[in-house]
């Protein structure tokens, strides 16, 4: 799905929501559009001589609550339209866990797949360097997103910090922990997925620990939250990666496979003992929870009929389309949304700036503790929006995100 499809996505979604708020048009204009994109083409001098040029971006959606944040993604398919969508959902994200901050994107059009380790670092510094001009601790502050991770992030803070001088740890999070990263932040994203889902179950009346699940995407977020809903003694049948997928009705051992092939694309297509599926097949299998934590627009008009659990936690960013979204619904599934559900990982990265900038470290387990309060105070208030506004969850989450934003929008007026 193209990325101009995912900002009117996005755009519908506020669209929505504004309805509830009886939204003044003029802030509904300024909420629907970025306040800073920054397209950069930029060459990279590859291991055999070639220069290769690339295109990368970095969107600022708002900065009424604070310094922007939002994670950095190396994929073919990203382009402006889709940054600037995932931006908007950061800022709707940070403010429905109430942390200070507005929403930003960035990403570079790759296939790391395609690079050596040395390309990926000189295309990362590169990058890094272009669009310095917009980022910093105190602006703009970026993270992992799909395709980096925390040698990426190691490398824009040493790139940032040889450029001013000093060491600057709070201009990214989800650095290696050595580096000022944080107890708790790889996890982040998984734990908070399987915190909105046991607070889900427990609206439900059932237990998390007696659920099958479904975990399409076996990288940071997927495994992760299967690893942590599996030692809480739920049954993983399904787990997918972006080449196929594997299933076991009595329970795939996720543990083995997390440490096998969590962050390894495409490991779990060697595990033996388990029927192999495709992607496909794997989000129609019978579960009770589904949990999609790969990429945007995977349940669609196409499978929505077919789709078994009563419960989908959304892990990825943008995984139901509006009509799936509608359907499943109106059918009775709760759809826990992706800004609710997966707000662990930005939640702990605020955590990791907060450290950074006081410099003073915390253990996991105030980590995790924070991150745990943090994530049912904005499920429940969510779920008591939902039942006053008499809306399903993710107008409900959205409904919470742009009063917020809006309400600071309107007490810092509009300059000058
Ligand atoms: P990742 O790169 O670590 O893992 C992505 C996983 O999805 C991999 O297993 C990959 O093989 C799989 N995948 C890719 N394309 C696929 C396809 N077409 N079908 C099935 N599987 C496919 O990325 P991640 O950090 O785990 O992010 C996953 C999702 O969660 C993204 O939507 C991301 O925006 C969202 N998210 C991530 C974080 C975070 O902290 N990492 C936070 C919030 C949201």
């Amino acid at each position: 799905m193209s990325g101009s499809r995912v900002l009117e996505m996005a755009r519908e979604q506020l669209a929505h929501a504004a309805k509830y708020l009886d939204l003044d048009p003029g802030l509904h204009e300024v909420l629907s559009r970025p306040k800073r994109q920054l397209i950069v083409n930029f060459p990279v001098v590859m291991d055999n001589g070639e220069v290769h040029c690339y295109e990368g971006y970095r969107v600022q959606h708002n900065t009424g609550r604070g310094p922007t944040k939002g994670g950095i993604r190396y994929h073919p398919d990203v382009d402006v339209e889709e940054t600037t969508a995932l931006a908007m959902w950061m800022t709707w994200k940070c403010a429905v866990a109430d942390i200070p901050y507005g929403g930003a994107k960035g990403g570079v059009k790759v296939d790391t797949k395609k690079l050596s380790l040395r390309e990926l670092e000189k295309l990362t510094r590169r990058f890094a360097t272009e669009i310095n001009i917009v980022i910093g601790e105190r602006s703009d502050i970026p993270a992992p997103d799909i395709g980096t991770n925390g040698q990426v992030m190691a490398w824009i803070m040493d790139t940032i910090s040889m450029q001013t001088g000093y060491t600057v740890p709070g201009v990214i999070t989800g650095k290696p922990i050595p580096l000022g990263g944080s107890q708790g932040r790889i996890e982040a994203t998984g734990r908070g997925v399987i915190v909105a889902a046991h607070e889900a179950c427990k609206e439900r009346n059932i237990d998390l620990n007696k659920q099958r699940i479904v975990v399409q995407g076996f990288g940071n977020v997927g495994s992760v939250a299967a690893e942590l809903a599996h030692r809480d003694g739920a049954t993983i049948v399904g787990i997918s990666d972006a080449r196929g997928a594997i299933y076991n009705p009595n329970g795939l051992p996720i543990s083995e496979l997390y440490h096998k092939y969590s962050g390894r694309d495409g490991g779990i297509a060697e595990y033996a003992d388990c029927e192999k599926i495709t992607n496909e097949q794997l989000l129609e299998l019978d579960c009770d929870i589904l949990i999609p934590a790969a990429i945007q627009q995977q349940i669609t008009a196409k499978n929505m009929a077919n789709i078994k659990a009563s419960i989908i936690v959304e892990g990825a960013n943008g995984p139901t389309t509006i009509d799936a979204d509608n359907y499943l619904t109106d059918k009775g599934v709760m759809v826990v949304p992706d800004i609710l559900a997966n707000a662990g990982g930005v939640i702990v990265s605020y955590f990791e700036w907060v450290q950074d900038l006081q410099n003073f470290f915390w253990e996991e387990g105030e980590v995790n503790n924070k991150l745990d309060r943090i994530m049912r105070r904005a499920y429940l208030g969510v779920a008591e929006t939902r039942d006053k506004f008499k809306c399903d969850m993710r107008t409900a989450a959205m409904i919470i995100g742009v009063q917020r934003v809006s309400e600071a929008t309107q007490a810092r007026g509009i300059f000058p």
